[in-house]
């Protein structure tokens, strides 16, 4: 059996993520950092579905707590076949506004965050030439977003992680890919008013803004052997806000 391992599992895409997965009869870790109630309630759901999952919490910005989950997950699953690194954090702030302490964390969550952990799981996966690894980015990394300087720096960095780990790895049989989606509802976007959202719906060739199950099934879909032949890819679902 496989084994996905989820970070920012508890909510939002990340938990749409680890149930599409457990659907797919991947043993499933949730990883977390402060909503322990709610990652506690997704081990039970995936129980429910059937599915062996544990729950660690760590800061993924912290590579010694990265490199403690995953030593734990070697021992429970022996290996870890996906990698999906979706923790993150945003603020909407004038760039005057944003603190350096704000522009570290902003980098350190995002983009460190998916250091550590494609460090930590790469070894492993190296030596048994097999491995897949997304990373979620966002369209503020490819167009950059006013008002989101930081959140946009970090997630083009991870666009351009991405594609140059993909580069140094594919010869060890790994791939590594990346969802840049568009306006998703989730409480990342708790704070936009039906206004704001009605607005951005409009700018939207579907008209609406997306759901975490259909970030999910695209993260899925890279995961699986039907994209066994991609790599270094960035794929956006939007909905046709960015062509
Ligand atoms: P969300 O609902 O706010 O969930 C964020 C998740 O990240 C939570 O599970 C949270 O865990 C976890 N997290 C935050 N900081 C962490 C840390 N330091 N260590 C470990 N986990 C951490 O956000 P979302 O909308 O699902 O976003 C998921 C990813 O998609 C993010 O990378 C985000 O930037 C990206 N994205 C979102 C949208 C959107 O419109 N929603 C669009 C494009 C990209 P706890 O609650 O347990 O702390």
């Amino acid at each position: 059996m496989k084994t996905v391992l989820i970070t920012g599992a508890s909510r939002g895409i990340g938990r749409a993520c680890a149930i599409a997965f457990a659907k797919c009869n991947y043993n499933v870790v949730i990883n977390y950092l402060n909503s322990e109630a709610a990652a506690l309630k997704l081990h039970r759901d995936l129980a429910n579905l059937g599915c062996s999952s544990i729950v660690y919490k760590a800061d993924v910005s912290n590579s010694f707590q990265v490199n403690n989950m995953f030593e734990h997950v070697f021992s429970q699953f022996g290996h870890v076949d996906v990698l999906v690194n979706n923790a993150g954090i945003s603020q909407q702030c004038l760039f005057t506004d944003i603190s350096e302490e704000d522009f570290r964390r902003m980098i350190d969550v995002n983009l460190v965050g998916t250091f550590n952990c494609c460090k930590a799981v790469l070894p492993s996966m190296i030596k048994r030439k097999s491995g897949s690894i997304i990373n979620v980015s966002s369209i503020w990394g490819i167009t950059g977003a006013s008002c989101e300087v930081h959140y946009s720096a970090a997630k083009a960095g991870i666009i351009g992680l991405t594609k140059s780990l993909a580069k140094e790895v594919g010869p060890s049989g790994i791939r590594v890919n990346c969802v840049a989606p568009g306006v998703i509802e989730t409480d990342m976007n708790a704070n936009l008013s039906e206004s704001d959202k009605a607005t951005l719906a409009d700018c939207t060739p579907l008209l609406r803004l997306g759901t975490p199950e259909e970030v999910a099934g695209v993260i899925c879909f890279l995961a699986s052997d039907k994209a066994s032949f991609i790599t270094g890819q960035v794929i956006s679902p939007n909905g046709g806000f960015l062509i």
